[in-house]
């Protein structure tokens, strides 16, 4: 398996994956450092019996579709809660973690039905960005009755209000919760188009906040210096 880090921290333990189809310029685990491990290694490393979850992110973990579905198996059999991000790049890949998995990450870009703007805040071209918005439908689909949480980076001046209302709508029944996180807040991003600080600013954020929370049960707009659940 290709990742970038393993973290042992008990009782929450993380494994980042390296590789993701969407390539965002501003993502940091694009140009990350990897390393190749055995999946015994990887196993071994998470055995700790003070390890009680793994979570399982880094960029996009189905590109490592056989290993990271061995690995979730095992985990899941020796007892450790199993915590998986992905952009719902393989809806396949998702329904054989069924039953394994505690809980989902889904990383959301655009609108379900605007893949020119998944083409602004990604590297897919346009065919291929139809082609992810399918699988997002169809992933959302295959986790009815999972626990999942929506996660959106809101690049400056990508997005709209209305925008982030229309994604608020596709989730709707889906998710059980949206995080929208400014850009910069984390060591997930690196700086991007001229925008060196984190941004936008904390009254923006809630304004996208409140339009994704009319269809949401739960909205968390959180930032540099804030974490506000809606
Ligand atoms: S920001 Fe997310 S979707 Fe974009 S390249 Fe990074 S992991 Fe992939």
């Amino acid at each position: 398996m290709r990742l970038i880090t393993i973290n042992r921290t008990r009782p929450n333990a993380s494994i980042e994956l390296y590789g993701c189809p969407m390539q965002c310029k501003y993502c940091s685990h694009t140009s990350a450092q990897f390393k190749d491990y055995d999946l015994d290694k990887v196993v071994q490393a998470m055995s700790d019996n003070g390890i009680r979850s793994v979570f399982l992110g880094g960029a996009e973990p189905a590109m490592h579709r056989k290993e990271a579905l061995d690995l979730i198996r095992i985990l899941h059999g020796r007892g450790k809660e199993v915590i998986l991000k992905t952009t719902g790049a393989d809806p396949e890949f998702l329904a054989a973690t069924k039953g394994k998995v505690t809980r989902y990450i889904l990383e959301v870009k655009a609108p379900l039905d605007d893949p020119q703007l998944l083409t602004v805040v990604t590297s897919l071209p346009l065919e291929k960005a139809r082609e992810q918005q399918e699988n997002v439908r169809r992933s959302l689909t295959v986790l009815e009755g999972q626990k999942v949480r929506a996660v959106l980076r809101l690049i400056p001046g990508r997005y709209t209000v209305e925008a982030v209302e229309r994604m608020a709508e596709d989730l709707a029944g889906h998710v059980d919760e949206l995080v929208i996180a400014q850009f910069l807040s984390s060591d997930s991003d690196v700086s991007y188009s001229g925008i060196t600080t984190p941004s936008p600013d904390q009254a923006t954020m809630m304004a996208f906040g409140q339009a994704a929370r009319r269809h949401l049960p739960r909205v968390k707009v959180k930032g540099s210096g804030f974490d506000i659940v809606l």
